[in-house]
């Protein structure tokens, strides 16, 4: 038997979009201009898929703090912080991050997948239970994989379905409950009823964590996220995070109101035993830190463009997932036809992404958005303008979604 035999129906399903043109999950920018342009070959592409949330990968003061720390401390940390030590950077950020969030610790790590894998694998045991959301992102689960406790998981955003597996669980002796959320969901773009989580996880005793990827930076006056947004910050245990979206940068972040949190920097294997994110990262991150705290109206312009695109998709008949956020996600009937337009639109300058069973919730196909608070109102009439035209280029696209079933037969 060969090895890569396992992977016979993703190859054909792979083979089929690729027919179309461009591998959707290959594409290769030659350049990128700015937060909301990049080149593929001399062909100017709009970019409307990329979660640069608050648009600061282009920040003249965060490139400056990345390219300082570079001609600081070099390139790289060449190991982990246990092993080789912390630089400075590291330890002002995680300060920074704490004393923004009001939280009693920090931990910062090389990727926001590491943060969760790390921290939900160490804080719940053997004798402990994992709640989860049905529509947990990947590194959740993968954390309740790697730790040794039992997991449960509850019907997406139904705080009442939690409450109901809390009761039927019981006490749990020798041991704690953890609950897992995450603020906006980053398939739908929907977004979870954080305070009534808080009361169901208060009522049982059970410590609640929320990760806090897409909605950092976005949402509460601040920019620390949707439990800020709810006024219940001060009561949620654990909020995670990503220097990858709003921060423009790599990394991610675990704040706990507890202190207690800080031993398990002694016990979290993804945090011991991997490379520490470079300074120029956390530089970077540190500086992008300080915008979400004093530039109120990056978040403004982000939510104006979210209304102005929801409400621009909804006049056009498109079905979107939820109401009007940074994320759109478009719902299509199938994954050939969500490829196929996704294709189209990349030959008319347009990227957003391709999403596709089994990587999105209730196995649906879509095309999703993210915007970024550096579009401005034209890059917006621009992405409507596409799809308008897509829209009338209907039977076109239909016959090539024929032909591509009929190969797939
Ligand atoms: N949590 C969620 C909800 C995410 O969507 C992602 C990545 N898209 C991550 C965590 C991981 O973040 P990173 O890219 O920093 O690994």
């Amino acid at each position: 038997m060969d090895i890569f035999d396992k992977f016979a129906s993703l190859k054909s399903r792979s083979d089929l979009v690729q027919k179309l043109g461009v591998d959707p999950f290959g594409v290769k920018f030659d350049h990128i201009l700015n937060a909301t342009r990049g080149m593929i070959g001399n062909r100017e592409i709009i970019l409307a898929g990329t979660n640069n949330y608050l648009g600061l990968t282009f920040d003249p003061d965060c490139m400056d703090a990345s390219i300082k720390a570079i001609k600081k401390h070099g390139t790289g940390t060449t190991g982990s912080r246990i092993a080789n030590g912390s630089y400075e950077e590291h330890i002002d950020l995680e300060d920074a991050l704490a004393k923004h969030a009001g939280m009693e610790s920090a931990i910062v790590f090389s990727t926001g997948y590491q943060t969760n894998l790390a921290a939900i694998a160490t804080l719940a045991g053997p004798k402990d239970v994992l709640f989860i959301d049905a529509d947990s992102h990947a590194c959740i689960i993968d954390g309740c994989r790697l730790s040794a406790a039992p997991t449960i998981r509850f019907r997406h955003n139904s705080p009442a379905d939690l409450d109901k597996r809390l009761t039927r669980q019981g006490k749990i002796e020798d041991g704690i409950a953890l609950v897992v959320i995450e603020g906006m969901y980053s398939m739908f773009g929907d977004k979870a009823p954080i305070k009534e989580f808080v009361e169901v996880c208060e009522r049982h005793g059970a410590y609640l964590y929320i990760d806090e990827a897409h909605s950092f930076g976005i949402y509460g006056e601040t920019g620390c996220g949707l439990a800020e947004e709810e006024g219940v910050l001060d009561r949620v245990d654990f909020i995670s995070g990503t220097f990858s979206k709003s921060l423009a940068s790599i990394g991610g972040f675990c704040l706990s109101r507890h202190k207690g949190f800080e031993i398990t920097r002694k016990a979290m294997r993804a945090y011991m035993f991997t490379a520490s994110p470079t300074p120029s990262n956390v530089a970077s991150a540190r500086a992008a830190l300080d915008k979400i705290a004093s530039k109120p109206e990056l978040r403004a312009n982000l939510h104006a463009r979210a209304e102005q695109l929801h409400a621009g998709l909804t006049a056009l008949s498109y079905e979107l997932c939820a109401g009007p956020s940074p994320i759109l996600a478009i719902r299509r009937p199938n994954e050939i036809v969500a490829a196929t337009e996704w294709n189209w639109l990349l030959e008319n300058n347009v990227y957003v992404n391709l999403a596709v069973p089994p990587g999105t919730p209730q196995s649906s196909s879509l095309l999703r958005i993210s915007l970024s608070a550096a579009h401005t109102e034209d890059d917006i009439n621009l992405i409507l303008n596409a799809f308008t035209e897509m829209g009338k280029q209907s039977e076109v696209l239909m016959s090539r979604v024929q032909e591509l079933m009929a190969a797939a037969q």
